[in-house]
């Protein structure tokens, strides 16, 4: 059995080096992560989907 370890890629160069920096909100939803190879941080949600829904009921009619 393999320990799977979750290894989000950097948005901006596509690298693999990058580690959590923080996780924050309600239940982590989400999550910090720094990219070591471009020294950039980004963000990561881990329920997308419930993110993309909040987001299109949010908007105004
Ligand atoms: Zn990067």
């Amino acid at each position: 059995m393999s320990v799977e370890k979750e290894s989000p890629t950097c948005p901006f160069c596509d690298g693999k080096h990058v580690e959590l920096y923080s996780s924050f909100g309600t239940a982590q939803l989400v999550r910090q992560y720094y990219c070591l190879n471009c020294k950039t941080f980004f963000k990561k949600y881990t329920m997308e989907r419930f993110f993309l829904l909040i987001d299109l009921m949010s908007q105004p009619i």
